[in-house]
């Protein structure tokens, strides 16, 4: 069964809908490539695999391939027996999970829109639906499910990408038994983009929440919460001005969100905590400053910061004091020094990224504490890592830094993992591994992360230095330490072309996927995000208890200077792929297909782009380099003995020497194909395509 509907699907029906997996493609060209990917969109076949990586590409439109039938239809079948689907894939995971009882995690890539959240859920509710269950644990089910809507209403916004992009990174291991039961769950959070709070560019959105609870709270609610029912109002919530987007209905949204929440089983108490924050951060919104003597920051009016004080349960003169002041503590008196406006602003401002920033890890650990199975019993996991791809706009900052080296550190592991399955799968069938020759981007990970000497590093130093470090000076010393560095480049190291190109106050970084230039102003704002000392300790006195409990927990041990930004997001990445290392690795890498985010549309400029940074060609490389094809003897004897008198109708020896006889009746040459313990190993694929145009014949 395996290999007969595998080289139909394949081969004979190459012309028609394409080839379903590219390790057969004849040519490996780019041209080749997208050709094939291009015909198979046009038919609404959205995935093709690379050998057991998944390739999907945003359709835009609902198809009609993820019903309750298909689950069924892929369940418990072998890879290459049906078109490729991310049900397959999924059930592969399952199944190698509960026979080698190992972990496995699904990484799923793709830039802004391409379909990687979509692709997570899908893949969640596959195992929801289609694993064995009890009531207890379809309970806990229902709040692994439930858990997407509330996280994507915090950590979701419109984005000029997508409209519903997120703006964190996601890894969510799913927790089973022994007998294969989905038993909990449990997330782990990266890098949320807290400046959307307060700042969004035009034709962009602050995080869905927002709306929604101005959109679809009762009036009651909005009233103890002193808001109004018009997003218009709020200076958060207007910048980019598209507070109403056609495709979003906040109010419902808002309905599915209350209703999750009472799933993932938030009390009255916590979930009236959660509304106080986010309203609060609306009112801080609007607290505006005048300019008085001196420059000095004055409260405009008292309304705002009243409410803001109400909601955060927190003193209304110390908060007023806090955001106009600054306190000096001198010998034996504490001197206020008054901030100017654009202090105020800049004090304002970070207390709304860290209020909103904080609760947002607070619910993911209650989600957590929801889902978790703590039971001790054995469990393996599947996790799904849902992360940011490689981000270049026009203009790119700290966080575009940051997004991209997590790719670096990304395809660093997978050409890691990718070459190590390989390998072993060449050793576990006794063949010789042949060096595959690659890319490898270590290079650049060292250059962002060695310690002291790469990028991270020099920012740190800069932001701890005292003075007058900018991040002109940043920059300066990052030319000093990287001046011949293969990767990097900035105005003043370039040759005469490439400096057409950079502006002074940039660096260039090259990074495997390409070129991405960096505009180093407020990267060290935003690498140390500094909330003043007074504002934390305010905070940890907050009657609301999600307040007191993060601005608590955010000091606990750290009296000292806290980690920076970047510091952070690096131990974490680290920790991230420490954990990913130890398990099996299945890959998605989802393509957008237009930017216009209409079905039907295949930019073939755009794919080919994203073809080239997601490292395909070179996935495919490494995939094909010794041998392009590889089936069990089983399988291959199955459907071709009609080829040959001596195994037609049937052999009767061992398989193996079935297939060997086989091919030599065929005329393959002794460097087209080797003999695995358990597989034929052929070559290149026109080999077998001979073999298969014979059988048609
Ligand atoms: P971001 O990095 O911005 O979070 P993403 O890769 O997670 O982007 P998604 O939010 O998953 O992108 O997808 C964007 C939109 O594309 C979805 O809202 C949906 O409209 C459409 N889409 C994605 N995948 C599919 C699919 N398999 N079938 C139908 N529509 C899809
Ligand atoms: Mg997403």
């Amino acid at each position: 069964m395996q290999g007969q509907l595998d080289m139909e699907g394949a081969l004979t029906a190459r012309d028609r809908v394409g080839i379903q997996d590219f390790v057969l493609l004849e040519e490996t060209t780019e041209v080749a490539f997208i050709s094939n990917l291009k015909k198979r969109y046009s038919k609404d076949l959205i995935y093709t695999y690379i050998g057991t990586l998944l390739v999907s590409v945003n359709p835009y439109k609902e198809l009609d391939i993820y019903n309750k039938k298909q689950m069924d239809t892929y369940m418990g079948v072998n890879f290459f027996e049906l078109p490729p689907h991310i049900y397959a894939l999924a059930d592969n995971a399952y199944h190698t999970m509960l026979t080698e009882f190992n972990n496995h995690f699904i990484l799923i890539s793709g830039e802004s829109g391409a379909g990687k959240t979509e692709a997570s859920k899908k893949i969640l509710q596959f195992y929801a639906v289609s694993c064995p269950s009890t009531t207890l644990m379809s309970t806990v089910r229902d709040k692994m499910l439930m858990s997407n809507p509330v996280l994507e209403a915090f950590g979701n916004a419109k984005t000029l990408k997508n409209n519903n992009s997120s703006r964190f990174g996601k890894y969510m291991d799913i927790q089973f038994d022994s007998q294969g039961d989905a038993v909990g769950g449990h997330i782990l959070n990266y890098l949320l983009e807290k400046s959307r709070v307060v700042h969004q560019n035009h034709g962009e959105r602050n995080f869905h929440i927002f709306y929604q609870l101005v959109e679809g709270a009762s009036d009651n609610l909005l009233q103890q919460l002193g808001l109004e029912r018009d997003c218009q109002h709020y200076n958060y919530l207007t910048q980019g001005e598209c507070a109403t987007v056609p495709s979003i209905n906040d109010k419902n949204d808002w309905k599915s969100v209350k209703n999750a929440l009472q799933v993932i089983e938030f009390d009255e108490i916590n979930t009236k905590y959660l509304f106080e924050v986010v309203a609060s951060v609306l009112h801080l919104g609007n607290v505006q400053f005048d300019t008085g003597n001196k420059d000095q920051a004055l409260l405009n009016d008292n309304t705002e910061l009243q409410w803001v004080s109400k909601l955060l349960g927190v003193d209304a003169q110390s908060l007023q004091e806090e955001l106009t002041f600054r306190k000096i503590e001198a010998k034996w008196e504490q001197v206020l020094s008054p901030f100017t406006t654009d202090h105020a602003i800049y004090a304002r401002d970070a207390l709304a990224k860290a209020i909103y920033g904080q609760t947002f890890t607070w619910l993911v650990h209650r989600i957590n504490e929801s889902t978790e199975n703590k039971d001790a019993s054995q469990k393996t996991v599947i996790g799904l890592l849902d992360i940011y791809g490689f981000e270049v706009f026009y203009v790119n900052s700290f966080e575009q830094f940051c997004i991209n080296y997590c790719n670096e550190k990304l395809q660093q592991l997978f050409i890691q993992l990718t070459l190590k399955a390989e390998q072993e799968e060449y050793e576990a069938e006794g063949i010789e591994w042949e060096t595959v020759q690659f890319f490898n981007n270590k290079i650049i990970c060292d250059l962002v992360e060695e310690k002291h000497r790469g990028i991270i590093s020099l920012l740190d130093e800069e932001c701890l230095r005292p003075g007058d470090a900018t991040d002109l000076t940043f920059l300066e010393r990052l030319e000093e330490k990287m001046g011949n560095h293969p990767h990097f480049v900035t105005h003043r190291l370039a040759d005469i072309n490439t400096r057409r190109t950079l502006e002074r106050g940039d660096f260039r970084l090259l990074h495997y996927a390409g070129e991405v230039t960096y505009c180093v102003v407020g990267f060290l704002d935003k690498n140390n995000d500094l909330l003043y000392r007074n504002i934390k300790d305010l905070m940890c006195q907050s009657k609301n208890a999600i307040v007191s409990e993060c601005f608590s927990n955010m000091d606990r041990g750290n009296k000292r200077r806290p980690e920076t930004v970047a510091t952070q997001f690096k131990s974490s990445l680290l920790k991230l792929t420490e954990m990913l290392v130890a398990k099996q690795a299945w890959y998605i890498r989802c393509l957008k297909s237009n930017e216009s985010k209409q079905p039907g549309q295949f930019d073939e400029a755009l794919i080919r782009h994203q073809v080239k940074y997601l490292g395909l060609m070179e996935h495919l490389r490494v995939r094909r380099a010794g041998f392009a094809y590889r089936r069990k003897y089983e399988d291959f004897l199955k459907r071709y003995k009609p080829l040959c008198p001596a195994t037609w109708p049937h052999w009767r020896g061992f398989p193996s020497d079935g297939v060997e006889v086989l091919v030599q009746h065929l005329g393959y040459l002794p460097d087209e194909y080797k003999m695995g313990r358990t597989k034929i190993f052929i070559r290149h694929p026109r080999t077998l395509y001979a073999t298969e145009d014979a059988y048609e014949r």
